[in-house]
């Protein structure tokens, strides 16, 4: 006998199975990220094969088999189709959906990262805020919530709250951020504006519904790519598929 439970999550992505099934890896509230078979889900008439799509967001009532979970019903709250037609936004969409992926376990609460997931989707759909800015903040709160925050609050060595006129050094190494006045700024650290720094803590500690809701300059937006990328980089050890094709896309 098996057990029918329901999660709340969020479809990171879906494979094909078979003839007509699908395989796709939720990323749930109650039991973190997990597999489930969608049986029958690529028949023309499946009431799964909707659910069984990336960027759907809902309830899902599974049976927990012995080796695996097999879908039963979903109810569909949210659905991103219209980011389909969106490029690039839909490669960005692929990316934070791996890189979910990437940081999600079984067993884990992912409430925070389902949650950052689904206002970073509807941002990719606005066109107040540019594509490259909403992957920062993504990337960069991502890495929050997985309990990798950078020391920015104040100085990684002597504790002191930073002001604008200091000169700022950010150290991968260490990992966080030097006011430069105590001395001990550690060889890989670069320099860091104080713009910069107070982006990075807003990313950080804003509430969720309004992280996405600034924009900045060009040069800063560049500043920020110099920090986020790298540091995201240095806290993942194997190529995340969907940003190489990301690259492709929006380079070409
Ligand atoms: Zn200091």
């Amino acid at each position: 006998m098996s057990d029918l439970i329901t999660v709340q999550g969020v479809v990171l992505s879906a494979a094909p199975v078979g003839e007509y099934d699908r395989r796709i890896v939720l990323l749930t509230r109650e039991r973190g990220k997990i597999a489930a078979f969608a049986k029958g889900a690529r028949r023309l008439n499946s009431p799964l094969m909707a659910a069984a799509s990336p960027f759907v967001f809902g309830s899902f009532s599974l049976y927990e088999g012995r080796t695996s979970y097999n879908l039963n019903r979903a109810e569909i709250t949210h659905h991103f189709v219209e980011l389909a037609s969106r490029q690039p936004g839909v490669y960005y969409g692929y990316y934070f959906l791996e890189l979910a992926d990437y940081f999600g376990r079984e067993g884990n609460d992912e409430k925070e990262m389902m949650n950052l997931l689904y206002v970073a989707v509807r941002a990719l759909m606005n066109e107040k805020i540019s594509l490259r800015l909403v992957r920062c903040i993504f990337e960069f709160r991502l890495t929050v919530i997985q309990g990798l925050m950078p020391q920015i609050f104040e100085c990684a060595e002597c504790g002191k709250t930073f002001e604008k006129q200091d000169r700022l050094y950010f150290s991968l190494s260490a990992p966080g951020v030097f006011c430069g006045g105590c001395g001990q700024v550690p060889p890989d650290a670069f320099r860091i504006s104080y713009s910069a720094l107070y982006t990075l803590q807003y990313i950080a500690s804003a509430p969720l519904k309004g992280v996405f809701g600034f924009d900045v300059e060009d040069s800063l937006l560049r500043e920020l790519e110099r920090i986020i990328y790298r540091y995201t980089a240095l806290n993942i050890d194997r190529p995340i598929k969907a940003l190489e094709i990301l690259k492709v896309m929006v380079e070409k």
